[in-house]
């Protein structure tokens, strides 16, 4: 049994029961954020072993968080939140959590674009990373976010909302789409791009945990949803309009290939932090 209010003590018991399930390194990065998001006690705090404040009693919320995570569930989804672009964004299981690489295709697109007023189409925006830290970052765009899942649109409004972003919505399956309602100068993309077999080397937080919805295409079709946009894009987009995509790092060659036949000019296929195919830029004249 553990002291009654002692951080120190907590926290060296979230530790000792995250080890065996994730080792000593990343247990002990649990439990600082355990103790920041439950308690709101910072790590220097916990080292100098401020007392925990309040007549809740705390172990309750915290077993139940130690449940999951020693299920493989992501610590993000066990806390509601995950950084994007410098930001906590609300996340649950309907959405992807946001990646790093996504950081990078934000940032080419906010370098690229100078301009103001632009309006941007976010396909695929799960928990609204990409488009609200657009139009957060870049000169009042307007922003449309689009997504199949009703759930995770509901998590974007949220997050819309909490960065005090006015955005529209559509909920639709982009497969199925004939026409967007309106044009746009950008169409940014991180639709689902991993192959069914890609599966057997990932691991078990990703694969039973984030939405399949949001990650995963056939062995057969892996180019699916970026064919289906690049249809919808031409004419979709304004004159000299510009598209971005996260894609898979396989199929880089195949991409510009597929950006070529759709008749696009400028392409670019760039790599990420680790030196993979990730990005493509491409236009439409
Ligand atoms: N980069 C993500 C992953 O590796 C996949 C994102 C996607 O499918 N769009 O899990």
């Amino acid at each position: 049994m553990i002291s009654e209010n002692s951080s120190k003590a907590l926290y060296l018991y979230i530790i000792n029961e995250l080890a065996p399930v994730y080792g000593e390194k990343e247990s002990r990065q649990m439990g600082k954020l355990l103790m920041e998001a439950l308690f709101g006690l910072s790590f220097e705090k916990v080292l100098i072993d401020e007392k925990i404040k309040g007549d809740l009693n705390p172990m309750d919320d915290l077993k139940s968080k130690l449940d999951l995570l020693k299920k493989h569930t992501p610590i993000q989804y066990v806390l509601g939140k995950a950084h994007f672009y410098g930001r906590e964004f609300i996340v649950t299981p309907d959405v992807l959590i946001p990646r790093q690489e996504t950081e990078e295709l934000v940032r080419e697109v906010i370098t690229d674009n100078p301009d103001g007023d632009l309006k941007i189409l976010d396909i695929g925006t799960g928990s609204g990373c990409i488009g609200i830290t657009l139009a957060l970052e870049m000169r009042h765009p307007r922003i449309t976010l689009l997504d199949v899942s009703r759930k995770a649109i509901e998590v974007a409004f949220e997050n819309a909302t909490k960065f005090g972003v006015e955005a529209d919505y559509i909920i639709d399956d982009i497969l199925t789409m004939t026409h967007f309602p309106e044009k746009y100068h950008i169409i940014v993309s991180n639709p689902p791009y991993v192959r069914e077999g890609e599966k057997i080397w990932m691991q078990s937080n990703v694969l039973d945990h984030e939405p399949g919805q949001a990650l995963f295409v056939s062995d057969d079709d892996p180019l699916l949803f970026y064919r289906k946009i690049l249809g919808l894009a031409d004419g979709g987009l304004f004159p000299g309009g510009s598209i971005y995509f996260e894609i898979n790092e396989y199929y880089g060659d195949e991409m510009v290939k597929l950006c070529e036949k759709a008749g696009c000019s400028c392409i670019r296929l760039m790599q990420d932090i680790h030196g993979k195919d990730r990005f493509i830029k491409a236009r439409f004249n």
